[in-house]
């Protein structure tokens, strides 16, 4: 068993969190410290520590993370200028909770992908 982060709380709603969708495979919510206009996190309810535990009984839920990424987008009004979708893992990726995610961040031009 993976041990659990806030973000299982959260998803749970035992711990307070900006909840902006929320389903039976996957929990949308605003990042604490945002790092774009927009920034929200879209979670598997499921506790899947990294991209690297990723299976395909997982299939469901991580396609599920993308059409809810659409919607927020759209919500957002973010959709037409455009975003970004980041998954970071493990420690060169600099992930810092071990429950994936996926940053859903725009509302602005956000530069080039990577600092050289
Ligand atoms: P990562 O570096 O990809 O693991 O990103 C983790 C993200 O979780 C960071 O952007 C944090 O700001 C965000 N975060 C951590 N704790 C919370 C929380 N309680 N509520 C919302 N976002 C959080």
């Amino acid at each position: 068993m993976s041990a659990e982060t806030i973000f299982s709380k959260i998803i749970r709603r035992e711990i307070p969190a900006n909840i902006l969708y929320q389903d039976e495979l996957v929990t949308a919510f605003r990042d604490i410290n945002p790092r774009a206009p927009t920034h929200i996190l879209i979670v598997p309810n499921q506790l899947i520590p990294t991209v690297n535990d990723v299976e395909p009984e997982h299939e469901a839920a991580l396609g599920r993370m993308f059409t809810v990424a659409r919607k927020l987008a759209k919500e957002a009004g973010i959709d037409e200028k455009g975003y970004r979708l980041i998954m970071n893992c493990n420690e060169h990726g600099g992930q810092e909770v071990y429950h994936i995610h996926m940053h859903l961040v725009g509302g602005h031009a956000l530069g080039a992908m990577l600092a050289r």
